[in-house]
C-alpha cells in the first residue's frame, strides 16, 4: 500500500488549502510518519547491541529532514563534499558519518578528514595509499561478486562497479592496519527497494561471514558490519510492505550466533534512505491540460525534473486525485509534465478517474530520490519542499529555484587563456 493512511487522512483534507496558499507543485514530507518509522526501525534492532540507522542523505538532503533524524540519534551517510558539509552542519561528530564515496578524488579525501572527520568507508583496495592521513577507524566496502545475485535497480554485483571484491578483502583490511589502522568495520550495499527480507537477512549472514573470515586470517575484531541500505517500499497498492519484523528478528539471532561463536559481536549499522523517507513525501501538482490525441494526456504542473524515478527506472508511482478518490476509473491517460522529453510520463496508460484542468493530481512516494534527483534540463527548476509538521502546521523548508538560480552560473570573472602560449 503506497503512503501510508495516517499521512493521507491527515493531508488529504487539507492539500487545496496547501495548495492554495504555497501554489503548486510542491513536495510534502510527513513528520509523524518519519519519527514513526524511525520509532519502529529502533524498537526493531532493539535486540542488537550498538544499532544505529545512518540516513542515507542522497536520498532526501533536506537539513530540517535531516535535522529530525539528528533528533532520533541517526547518523548520516554521505558520498559527496556537499553531503558532508550538510551532516556537519547539523552537529554530527566523526563517528556519526559514514562517508561511502567511490570514484574518491584527492579533495573528497582530503574533505573527508577535516572538521574532526568521519568514518572513512573505502571503495578499493587502490585508495588505501591515496587516503593522505590514515585514520585509526577504517571501513571497507565488500562486493561478494558472483557470491550474491543481485536485486533489480542495484544489478548483479559483479557488474557493480562498487567495493572491494571476495578475494581482495583479506589483504584490503592487511593493508589498511600496515598504514596504521587500529580499529574496524566492515560495509556491503548488495540490494536497492529489495520487499524480500530474506535477502536482506542474507546480507547480514554475509557480512557476518566475512568478518569471520578476516578475523581469522588477520586477528581482527570488527566494531561494525554495516549491511547498507536498499529496503524496500511497496510502491503498488498490490505489494506487500517489507516485513521488517521477520527481518529483524532473524539477523538478530545471526548477531547473537556470533557473539556466542565469539565472545562478541560487532555493532549492526544500517544506511536506509528510502525506508525511511520514501513512502512520507509526495509531489503534489494542479492538472493544468487535458489533451486527447492518440492517447488522452494529462498535463501537469510539474515534470520530471522534480521526480524522475518514472523515467529513469519506469518506476510505479501511485497517483490520486484530490475529490475523486473513490470515483471509477473510467478513463485511461498518460500522465505528463513539460520537457521536451517523451518519457517525462509521471504515469503511462494508468487507469484514473476522470480528470479535468485544476485538479490537485497527487503523486505518492516521493519522499525518497525524489526532489533530491532534480535536475534542470530545459530550464525546468526545482519545486519546493514542505513539512506537514506533527502539530497539524506546514512549514517551508525549501523554497522553488528561481531564474535567478539557474543563471546563477554565469556570475564569474571574466577568464581568457590561450593554450600554448603562455
Ligand atoms: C543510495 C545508497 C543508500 C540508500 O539506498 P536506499 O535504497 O535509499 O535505502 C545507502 N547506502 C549507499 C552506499 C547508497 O549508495
Amino acid at each position: 500500500m503506497p503512503m501510508s493512511d495516517s499521512f493521507k487522512s491527515r493531508l488529504f483534507p487539507v492539500v487545496k488549502n496547501i495548495a492554495a496558499y504555497y501554489g503548486t507543485p510542491f513536495h510534502i514530507y510527513d513528520e509523524s510518519g518519519i519519527r514513526a518509522t524511525g520509532k519502529r526501525l529502533k524498537q526493531a534492532f532493539a535486540g542488537i547491541d550498538g544499532f544505529r540507522e545512518y540516513f542515507a542523505v542522497k536520498a532526501l538532503p533536506n537539513r530540517r529532514i535531516m535535522q529530525l533524524m539528528k533528533e532520533m540519534d541517526f547518523g548520516f551517510d554521505c558520498s559527496s563534499i556537499p553531503e558532508l558539509i550538510l551532516s556537519r552542519q547539523l552537529g554530527a561528530s566523526r563517528e556519526e558519518i559514514m562517508f561511502t564515496s567511490n570514484n574518491t578524488s584527492h579533495e573528497e579525501f582530503l574533505f573527508a578528514e577535516r572538521d574532526g572527520g568521519c568514518i572513512l568507508n573505502l571503495d578499493d583496495i587502490s585508495l588505501i595509499d591515496k587516503v593522505p592521513n590514515f585514520p585509526e577507524l577504517i571501513c571497507f566496502r565488500y562486493n561478494p561478486g558472483p557470491r550474491r545475485t543481485g536485486n533489480v535497480i542495484i544489478g548483479n554485483p559483479v557488474e557493480a562497479k562498487y567495493g572491494v571484491t571476495h578475494e581482495q578483502v583479506v589483504e584490503a583490511y592487511r593493508r589498511a592496519r600496515d598504514r596504521g589502522a587500529k580499529r574496524f568495520g566492515l560495509h556491503t550495499m548488495v540490494a536497492s527497494n529489495e520487499l524480500d527480507y530474506t535477502y536482506i537477512v542474507e546480507t547480514a549472514r554475509m557480512v557476518l561471514e566475512v568478518a569471520d573470515l578476516v578475523e581469522k586470517e588477520l586477528g581482527i575484531r570488527f566494531e561494525f558490519v554495516n549491511i547498507g541500505g536498499g529496503f524496500g517500499i511497496p510502491y503498488k497498492p498490490e505489494q506487500q510492505p517489507l516485513d521488517l519484523q521477520s527481518m529483524a528478528r532473524d539477523i538478530t539471532e545471526l548477531f547473537a550466533a556470533f557473539k556466542t561463536r565469539h565472545g562478541y559481536a560487532p555493532r549492526m549499522y544500517m544506511e536506509s534512505g528510502r525506508f525511511m523517507t520514501g513512502p512520507h513525501g509526495a509531489l503534489v501538482t494542479t492538472a493544468i491540460n487535458a489533451k486527447d490525441t492518440y492517447r488522452k494526456y494529462i498535463g501537469l504542473d510539474a515534470c520530471m525534473s522534480s521526480l524522475m524515478r518514472p523515467a529513469l527506472y519506469g518506476s510505479y508511482h501511485h497517483i490520486d486525485v484530490i475529490g475523486k478518490e473513490n470515483l471509477p476509473k473510467t478513463e485511461v491517460y498518460d500522465v505528463v509534465g513539460s520537457l521536451c522529453e517523451n518519457n517525462d510520463k509521471f504515469a503511462i496508460q494508468r487507469e484514473l478517474p476522470p480528470i479535468a484542468d485544476g485538479d490537485t493530481v497527487v503523486i505518492h512516494d516521493s519522499g525518497a530520490h525524489g526532489h533530491a534527483m532534480g535536475f534542470q534540463y530545459n530550464g525546468r527548476l526545482r519545486p519546493k519542499e514542505l513539512l506537514l509538521r506533527e502539530d497539524g502546521t506546514v512549514e517551508l523548508i525549501r523554497r522553488a529555484e528561481t531564474v535567478e538560480d539557474y543563471f546563477a552560473t554565469y556570475q564569474f570573472s571574466p577568464d581568457l587563456f590561450r593554450p600554448g602560449q603562455n
